[in-house]
């Protein structure tokens, strides 16, 4: 079996849908799984309609639009989604009567997206002769935690997974990425761009020989290309690599993709639907790249936070204390960096951190830095190679490009540092042409 997961750029329009449909009508033999995203541009518009919803406004115009329009160009029936639509309707009407938005109905609210999508993917390849049913990831057994928004998939999932995709026969399963439901049968979601990790998951639970992830690029590029414009496509990284990159900002993967999969060993293949002879990025255990750079990420909107106290000097359970305030607030930790009086560490500026500055303000002095990036330069034994950590600071250096904070050695793969979000790009730009065009 292969899972093949398809994301909003790959299935948002009636033109992407026949070419889904050649590329899986191609290898059936292999027993494909399709995993499909929202339309792209829907989840976005979801969350915008349950924002409206709350402020007592609702139209519809726009989603149905955006699907009716592709439905029309494939010759499917508009009825085909209606049920959907009602349903997404009585939910913003829940929104509207409330006056409240919570995760767990914001949740419901952008599962629509994956429901639909995979209705009208599964409805053309019927049309054309191919059995194939959409299925709701949660009823054919992927179950969460209700952790709504970014909800953690529970381990009974993948024996339930398997059992189902064990016994089916004679039909292509066009499976919904991104949803699932918890224990209560609540929808819930796996955190934004989650497609990725469903379509991982359901590789682990069924041993599949690949998953491949059908994008819109060629791959993990060496940096982000409309930072910089040199940066070419990666061709094999290992599991650790690809989730640090994943992690620390580049943006192809979802950052859990690799965990389902890393323990099996099952090959991920990046993949370029408009560009399909490419060969994109292959992640497995092990490449041939010995202590070199395989890539530079960079992750904005970043706050880095100063934690400042002498009485840290000597003391246990400090550090302890500090965490348990970032547990309490669920905020979590990119980069840190200790000394003996001194703590400072990152966090995405998606957080609100008031109340966190409140708390962390009783047990220490506390300074906030807005606007700052992190660059992650990322690659299999780097840390062993004294020279990569020399070169990039003496790179920095000449430029004058101010590091604000490092953090290496924490993995034998990583050297992560923070800046200026201002001077970000010129640095990823500067370690690009000295990690890659200079050798
Ligand atoms: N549709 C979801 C999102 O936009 C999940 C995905 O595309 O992977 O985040
Ligand atoms: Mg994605």
């Amino acid at each position: 079996m292969i899972v093949l997961k398809f994301g909003g750029t790959s299935v948002g329009s009636a033109e992407r849908i026949r070419n889904l449909f050649n590329i899986v009508s191609a290898i059936i033999d292999q027993r494909p799984i399709v995993v499909v995203s929202a339309f792209n541009g829907v989840t976005d518009h979801l969350i915008a309609l349950a924002m409206n919803a709350m402020q007592g406004k609702l139209d519809l115009t726009w989603i149905r639009e955006r699907h009716f329009k592709e439905i029309e160009k494939l010759n499917l029936e508009s009825e085909l989604i209606e049920s959907e639509l009602n349903e997404l309707e009585t939910a913003l009407k829940g929104i509207m009567y409330l006056k409240e938005v919570n995760p767990k109905i914001l949740d419901l609210v952008m599962s629509f997206g994956e429901r639909i999508s995979a209705k009208i993917v599964a409805e053309y390849f019927n049309q054309q002769g191919i059995n194939a049913k959409a299925l709701n990831a949660y009823d054919i057994g992927l179950l969460t935690d209700s952790n709504f928004g970014n909800a953690e998939v529970l381990e009974e999932s993948y024996k339930l997974l398997q059992d189902y995709f064990y016994s089916y026969s004679d039909f292509i399963p066009i499976v919904t990425g991104f949803i699932a439901k918890d224990a209560k049968g609540n929808i819930t979601t796996l955190g934004r761009g989650g497609s990725d990790y469903t379509a991982t998951i359901l590789g682990a639970a069924v041993d599949a020989e690949e998953v491949q992830i059908w994008t819109d690029v060629d791959g993990v590029m060496t940096a982000d290309p409309k930072i910089c414009p040199t940066a070419r496509t990666v061709e094999a990284l290992t599991y650790e690599e690809a989730y640090e990159l994943a992690y620390f900002g580049a943006k192809v993967l979802h950052p859990k993709t690799i965990l389902p999969v890393k323990k099996k060993g099952i090959p991920v293949r990046i993949l370029n639907t408009f560009n399909p002879k490419a060969k994109g990025t292959l992640i497995t255990s092990r490449v041939a790249r010995p202590n070199k750079v395989a890539a530079i990420a960079c992750k904005k909107k970043v706050n880095i936070l100063n934690i400042h106290t002498p009485k840290m000097f000597l003391a246990y359970g400090y550090l302890y204390r500090i965490f348990e305030i970032f547990n309490r607030h669920k905020i979590s930790v990119d980069l840190i960096s200790t000394s003996e009086v001194n703590v400072s560490l990152t966090t995405e500026d998606k957080y609100d951190i008031d109340e966190l500055k409140k708390d962390l303000k009783e047990i220490a002095e506390l300074e906030v830095f807005n606007s700052r990036a992190t660059v992650s330069i990322v690659g299999q034994g780097i840390n062993m190679e004294p020279n990569i950590a020399g070169r990039t600071f003496s790179v920095l250096g000449r430029k004058g490009i101010n590091i604000e904070m490092i953090s290496a050695g924490s993995s034998k793969i990583n050297i992560s540092f923070a800046v200026k979000q201002e001077d970000a790009d010129e640095c990823v730009r500067e370690l690009h042409r000295e990690f890659f065009e200079n050798e």
